[in-house]
């Protein structure tokens, strides 16, 4: 592989060996215990989480509760006491998050002192991921990457609208002041978007004129996979060729959008845009080999 794509090779080694980092290790935040307002504050005695008055608590959130009291006290009485302090719905699920937050500050305060002053001066990744929501890609645990080493968009299905201003804007910004090198376009199989787009195409009707946001943010998608032969493969294979289909798309279209054309009219030969398919089902990120550069690098 060549030299000038190590960063993004290094992406997907990480995603393939048994990296010693931890999932979760990578989820960035701030120390919400050090922010100056929060001494000023008063912390209640006893802070006492309850489900709703009709829902008995269920035993694993009674187990979470009862841990968590002095963590509690700390990051969320003290980051946002009025809302706090009115809702007593915070479930198990939200209260983990405060709960592992905290405990990921102190691993890393005690592995890495000097971690979080450091990351708050400033950023320059050499990747920009753009991604599909799906909860099961996560670039930064799927990577083992560290806060800092990758800059991210997500959206339904990593589409890349040549109209879509949240996009463009994350292009722009990922290539013209923090200095990406690599643009990673990254769909993943069993893709829910994808799926959507399958039956549209599939059903003995035709698809419907799109009337609801999800339903035109996958127009696109829905118009390409209906020019795909799909009769006589099994669906999982379908979707697989939607999703590949879509990668090699939205690589063209991040070429052509203007932040990207700009930069490597302005002789910018180390900016690449690569299409990469994550597989679900082993963990593994595959490079599609469709890599678009400056013409001269
Ligand atoms: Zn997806």
């Amino acid at each position: 592989m060549p030299s000038r794509v190590a960063a993004v090779a290094k992406v997907i080694v990480c995603s393939s060996t048994n990296s010693s980092s931890r999932p979760g290790t990578a989820v960035p935040s701030r120390p919400v215990a050090t922010q100056p307002q929060a001494r000023k504050l008063h912390i209640p005695t006893q802070i006492t989480l309850k489900s709703s008055p009709q829902t008995a608590a269920p035993a694993a959130y009674r187990a979470v509760s009862l841990s968590l009291s002095s963590l509690l006290h700390r990051s969320l009485y003290i980051s946002h006491p009025r809302r706090y302090h009115h809702s007593t719905k915070m479930d198990a699920a939200l209260a983990k998050l405060f709960v592992s937050n905290a405990q990921w500050v102190k691993a890393v305060n005690t592995t890495e002192s000097g971690f979080f002053e450091q990351s708050a001066k400033g950023q320059s990744p050499k990747i920009l991921w753009l991604g599909c929501s799906d909860s099961r890609v996560p670039e930064s645990v799927v990577t083992a990457s560290r806060p800092g080493d990758i800059f991210v968009h997500r959206n339904i299905a990593n589409q890349v609208h040549p109209d879509d201003d949240s996009v463009l804007s994350v292009l722009t910004y990922a290539v013209a002041v923090v200095g990406v090198e690599h643009i990673l376009v990254v769909g993943h199989t069993n893709c829910g978007g994808a799926a959507a787009c399958y039956k549209a195409v599939t059903a003995d009707t035709p698809p419907p004129e799109p009337t609801t946001p999800l339903a035109r943010w996958l127009a696109p998608l829905t118009a390409l996979a209906g020019k795909l032969d799909l009769k006589d493969i099994p669906e999982s294979e379908a979707l697989t060729k939607i999703v590949e289909a879509s990668v090699r798309a939205q690589v063209e279209n991040v070429a052509a959008t203007g932040p990207v054309k700009d930069a490597w009219a302005g002789g910018k030969k180390n900016l690449w845009v690569h299409g990469i398919v994550y597989e679900l089902e082993t963990g593994t990120l595959r490079d599609l080999g469709i890599t678009r550069g400056h013409p001269a690098a």
